[in-house]
């Protein structure tokens, strides 16, 4: 008797690997296309619901090649209309998603993995290390998920942040899958343009996205403007130095035309002072670049806390003195935990009697 492959992920299959997928086992070509379309634009949740297909395919399918879909674990939302998803894999292992309403409509902020491996002090999604990496169709699969929440407020997904927890670069080659199912236009139909991936600064992988040549926004948490203070927050900067960091981020520019975005969260009395963003401007200016600076969103697990408004302002100006674009991002959904990892780690924490 034959056995399900289900190694074989359809979640995480192109459009023309469905296609090969297809006439690999006696069918026309035209059934993946079509078995894509209603994946990502009709958000089939089984082969049932594909209703152009005859009921053998839909049968043989579901055997050879299994669907799983992310389901709701729990859903938030602020007054501000930022939705906060908490969403369960086929293993039983969770993801973070959110929501973020904007003037021109909607980003997602997608989770790349379970868990990260990187560490930063400041950090919930790193507190209990990488548990295992997303596949591009779970990844994928958030978004299509953010899509039919916004379907009921008569909106979609305008834009793909790769920010939420985990980091994204070290799942590079699913990463790039998942890129891709987001461009294609018979799947999820986003431009490259409108869409980010952060780094917390892997180099080499830097280089490899760059090579690529996709027109990808690239947003490196830089958080410290020196490496004594990088490295006391951020153990990647043993590996990976300001002084490799830096080049590497005037060549992605150079490689795909696309301006790299520094992350700065603003921590009280560690790296919000004048003598910091002084710093900062002179390690980045010389190419365009563009500064977010975050606002810290306080965690029970870290002792930091956020920066007075008055001196958020400062670091800005001091910042715009080099020349350098710089904007502080707005406090999205704080009361529902909004800062990546609060809600997973939350659910996990065991019950009180
Ligand atoms: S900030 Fe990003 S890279 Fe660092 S531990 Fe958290 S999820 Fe990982």
């Amino acid at each position: 008797m034959p056995t399900p492959m289900a190694d074989q992920d359809v979640l995480s299959m192109r459009q023309e690997d469905l296609m090969a997928w297809m006439t690999a086992n006696g069918h026309p070509r035209f059934r993946g296309q079509q078995l894509f379309e209603w994946l990502w634009r009709h958000h089939a949740r089984s082969y049932d619901e594909v209703k152009v297909w005859p009921d053998g395919l839909k049968q043989e399918t579901a055997f050879k090649l299994p669907l799983f879909r992310l389901s709701l674990v729990t859903r938030q939302a602020a007054q501000d209309r930022t939705t906060k998803l908490l969403l369960a894999l086929k293993d039983g292992q969770r993801v973070e998603t959110v929501l973020l309403p904007h003037r021109y409509g909607y980003s997602v902020c997608v989770s790349s993995q379970v868990g990260c491996a990187m560490g930063c002090h400041f950090c919930a999604s790193g507190l209990n290390g990488r548990i295992r990496h997303l596949t591009a169709g779970e990844m994928a699969d958030q978004v299509d998920f953010a899509n039919q929440v916004l379907q009921e407020r008569g909106s979609h997904i305008s834009r793909i942040d790769v920010m939420g927890i985990g980091e994204p670069l070290d799942n590079f080659v699913s990463l790039t899958r998942f890129l891709e199912i987001a461009h294609d236009p018979g799947g999820l139909n986003l431009s490259y343009r409108h869409m980010t991936v952060s780094t917390s600064g892997l180099v080499p992988a830097m280089k490899k996205l760059a090579d690529l040549g996709l027109p990808v926004t690239l947003a490196v948490s830089l958080h410290a403007p020196n490496d004594p203070l990088r490295q006391s927050l951020m153990p990647i900067n043993r590996a990976y130095p300001l002084a490799k960091l830096i080049p590497m981020c005037r060549s992605y520019l150079e490689k795909t035309g696309r301006r790299v975005t520094f992350e700065y969260l603003l921590l009280k009395n560690v790296n919000d002072g004048e003598s910091e963003a002084h710093q900062l401007g002179q390690l980045i200016r010389g190419f365009p670049s563009h500064v977010n600076l975050i606002p810290w969103n306080p965690v029970a697990e870290h002792p930091y806390q956020p920066s007075p408004n008055a001196r958020v302002r400062r670091f800005q100006s001091i910042v715009h003195e080099y020349g350098i674009s710089c904007t502080i991002r707005r406090e999205l959904g704080q009361e529902i935990e909004a800062a990546c990892g609060q809600l997973r780690l939350r659910e996990e924490e065991p019950v009180s009697p």
